[in-house]
């Protein structure tokens, strides 16, 4: 009888083995789906930059000598898909990283004169309008690059999509930093709001200001998400189409010491 128990629990035992390895094939069987669909989206997207460059390096080849007219708008198109295709592979390679291959700088960081450092890095890059209200005097754990990339795809997201001022917002609220990046650009509808966070998810492109100079990838806030966990932070939006946007990036009060 003991025999027979000891049998009986052994074959529960397996039985729940049995269901635990099944868990796991299917885990792994979704992760492998993931992935390829990951590298087949990737594939296509850098397919179109790379087709129109194809095509404008073709039309100058038979007709660059007889028409010099078309030589400005063919370089700049080849010019701005080739940077396009650049960011890209450069998102792609982050996404595609595992997360324990980020090696991390963790430093305890004085957020105002930070976040001024970079806003002027941008502001030179750009040549944009950008107004910073940095509260002083406190600071976050965080790694000092990562903060900054995250920072600088809001910063890119506000001059693609707006024309004028764009406003750098860093406060303490409730224990936590609050940098802000605001804008007065064309804005996001709330029911597009979640999913701009998805990768490649674009809206609607003919929207977008000077779409032909600047198309975007569809990467750069599914990036910004994966920075933002990977630091401890949250990114957040909000947004009224036709009145602007404003990116929000919280570094919880954990991270904040006081000076
Ligand atoms: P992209 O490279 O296309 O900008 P993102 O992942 O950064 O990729 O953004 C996804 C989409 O969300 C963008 O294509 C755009 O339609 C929308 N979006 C992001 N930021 C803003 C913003 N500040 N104002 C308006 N639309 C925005």
């Amino acid at each position: 009888f003991v025999r027979l128990k000891q049998d009986m629990r052994s074959k529960d035992e397996l039985t729940e083995m049995g269901e635990t390895f099944n868990e796991m094939i299917g885990l792994l069987e979704n992760s492998f789906a993931k992935q390829e669909q990951f590298v087949s989206n990737a594939s296509h997207e850098l397919k179109t930059p790379l087709t129109i460059i194809e095509s404008y390096a073709s039309l100058l080849k038979r007709k660059g000598l007889s028409r010099p007219d078309l030589f400005g708008e063919s370089v700049e198109a080849i010019r701005s898909e080739a940077v396009r295709m650049r960011t890209m592979t450069e998102q792609l390679l982050w996404l595609a990283k595992p997360k324990r291959e980020w090696r991390l700088d963790w430093s305890e960081v004085n957020v105002a004169p930070f976040v001024e450092q970079s806003v002027n890095a941008f502001r030179t890059a750009y040549k944009r309008d950008i107004e910073l209200e940095a509260k002083e005097g406190f600071a976050v754990r965080t790694d000092k690059g990562l903060l900054k990339q995250l920072l600088f795809i809001l910063l890119d997201n506000a001059r693609k999509y707006s024309e004028g001022v764009i406003v750098v917002r860093v406060d303490e609220e409730s224990g936590a930093c609050m940098i802000r990046v605001i804008d007065e650009g064309i804005g996001i509808a709330p029911e597009e709001l979640s999913r701009v966070f998805e990768r490649f998810y674009r809206i609607d492109q003919a929207r977008t200001k000077g779409q032909e100079e600047e198309g975007g990838t569809g990467l750069g806030l599914s990036l910004a998400k994966e920075i933002a966990e990977t630091l401890g932070a949250e990114v957040t939006l909000e947004s009224e189409p036709g009145k602007g946007t404003t990116a929000a990036i919280k570094l919880p009060a954990r991270l904040l010491s006081k000076f």
